[in-house]
């Protein structure tokens, strides 16, 4: 008996491995998606960065343009200097070409104030952009490691999956069975090891007759109160 509970034991250990293995099967997708959308959300976020960047260089080119204008309002005035015959015509000529300068010094304000944004966006960008390289750098090495973990997971569940086949021909045919139905009605954990006294299923003290016939793993014993299959284990004691 002691020879198959202690293969039962493994296989114990091997289906606790093996379920957590599936448990990471499931979350490590999802971690590279939350990478990926990570990535993309980034990237979405400098590239309307640089549209705008580009919007304000329109506006400048544009006022820049109407600030040309103004200035060729003005010269043209100017030069009609020489034609006027009247006082008159004089002062209206003046007071024309200094709304035109009124006119041009707004617009120059205006191209100012582009320039200055412009250069505070571009500053920014420049930060932006190197953060971002570093950003999309941590987050592409995260996802090479998980796809290692998985690679190494697989690895290991192919090698676990073998040894519990093994195991599960090795062991009594009965024991196996009560194991199995145990194992399903019990959060997947059919035989657990009693430390201190106490069962590790379900934490209830296990009477101190029943812990000394435990401890010679000769016979199978079940817990009072969880029903599962009790195990001494050795190793885990010392721990
Ligand atoms: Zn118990």
């Amino acid at each position: 008996m002691r020879e198959h509970l202690e293969l039962l034991w493994e296989l114990q250990k091997l289906d606790l491995d093996l379920k957590a293995i599936e448990g990471e099967r499931n979350r490590y997708p999802k971690e590279i998606t939350k990478l990926d959308e990570k990535q993309n959300m980034e990237k979405e976020k400098i590239h309307k960065e640089r549209e705008k960047l580009e919007s304000l260089e329109k506006v400048r080119k544009q006022k820049e343009q109407a600030l040309l204008a103004e200035q060729d309002k003005i010269k043209r005035s100017e030069g009609r200097m020489t034609e006027v015959k009247t006082n008159k015509e004089y002062q209206a000529l003046l007071s024309e070409i200094e709304t035109f300068k009124e006119a041009a010094s707004r617009v120059e304000e205006e191209v100012l104030l582009v320039m200055d944004e412009i250069d505070e966006l571009k500053k920014h960008l420049s930060k932006r952009d190197k953060e971002i390289i570093i950003l999309l750098e941590n987050a592409e090495a995260e996802k090479k490691r998980i796809q290692e973990r998985m690679a190494e997971d697989e690895a290991v569940w192919k090698e676990k999956s073998e040894r519990k086949a093994t195991l599960s021909k090795q062991v009594e045919a009965k024991l196996f069975t009560l194991y199995n139905t145990l194992k399903e009605k019990r959060q997947g954990i059919g035989m657990v090891s009693v430390r201190h006294e106490t069962c590790q299923g379900c934490f209830v003290n296990v009477p101190p007759q029943m812990f000394i016939e435990v401890q010679k793993n000769n016979c199978l014993i079940r817990c009072p109160n969880c029903n599962r299959i009790l195990f001494w284990d050795e190793n885990g004691e010392k721990k």
